[in-house]
């Protein structure tokens, strides 16, 4: 039987300092049950805010829905996101994403669980590698 979770009965929930700068708030999270292993939310970023560096397992996929945002592969440049633009990141692909540093950015976050394991998160983005895009 399908399921429909409405609008409002989960708790909106912030970004753990650990693996987020700034106020980030994932808002209707999702989990498939097996043998499917997608999962995913809506991600929300304020001015600023973005993801530490991190990989997928097997990969993601965002759906930019609303603001302005920025996404980067390591070792290549900073790439503008808007509403409307998806983006895949392959398996194992260092990257961050987030708002810019003057407007918020909000997507949808889709991902496939690999053992558990939905992301293997890294280091923070630094103020000097995230002022590159200004
Ligand atoms: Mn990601």
């Amino acid at each position: 039987m399908l399921t429909v979770t409405p609008n409002g009965s989960q708790p909106s929930a912030k970004g753990s300092a650990d693996y987020f700068t700034g106020a980030v708030r994932v808002d209707a999270p999702f989990k498939a049950t097996a043998p499917a292993r997608v999962s995913g939310g809506t991600v929300t970023f304020e001015p600023g805010a973005r993801t530490a560096w991190h990989t997928h397992p097997l990969g993601q996929t965002l759906i930019v829905t609303a603001g302005s945002g920025w996404v980067q592969e390591w070792d290549q440049p900073i790439r503008s996101i808007k509403p409307g633009d998806t983006v895949w990141i392959p398996p194992h692909v260092k990257h961050w994403h987030g708002a810019t540093a003057t407007t918020g950015m909000t997507h949808v976050a889709i991902a496939e669980v690999l053992d558990g394991k939905v992301v293997e998160w890294m280091e923070q983005v630094s103020e000097a590698q995230y002022g590159k895009a200004q």
